[in-house]
């Protein structure tokens, strides 16, 4: 009975984690998911947030992303390329996937089975305020 309560309240907060980075576009941090989180469950632990991050993508729920050295997370599954603002910093999804072009050819031998490419610039809304 008590590890099936436990075993409850472990999903319950993975699909709370997961709930929050299907929540927004912003491909948060691991603080920023586990501020979230607390906003409902108060003693969540940021190792349990943590572990949860680690565990959904590492079952293919999200993606790990790497920028500038931070690790951030995307619920976005879809094929996608990233726009990287220097000035805000924000991660931007580019939908535009035909720079990833099957006529792109590397040296002979080598098979490609992914593409994995960041743009990185000023965004629309940094443009305006500059
Ligand atoms: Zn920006
Ligand atoms: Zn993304």
């Amino acid at each position: 009975m008590l590890n099936d309560t436990h075993q409850r309240k472990r999903s319950k907060q993975r699909d709370k984690v997961l709930g929050v980075v299907r929540s927004t576009k912003s491909h948060p941090t691991a603080d920023w998911v586990f501020h979230e989180v607390r906003k409902e469950m108060p003693n969540i632990s940021l190792a349990t947030v943590y572990r949860n991050l680690n565990l959904l993508a590492e079952s293919g729920e999200i993606n790990e992303v790497l920028c500038d050295g931070q690790l951030r997370f995307d619920a976005n599954k879809d094929e996608h390329f990233h726009f990287i603002c220097r000035s805000c910093k924000g991660i931007f999804d580019i939908d535009e996937t035909r720079v990833a072009s099957p006529d792109f050819k590397l040296p002979r031998g080598y098979v490609v089975q992914d593409v994995r490419m960041d743009f990185y610039g000023i965004c629309p809304s940094c443009q305006t305020k500059q």
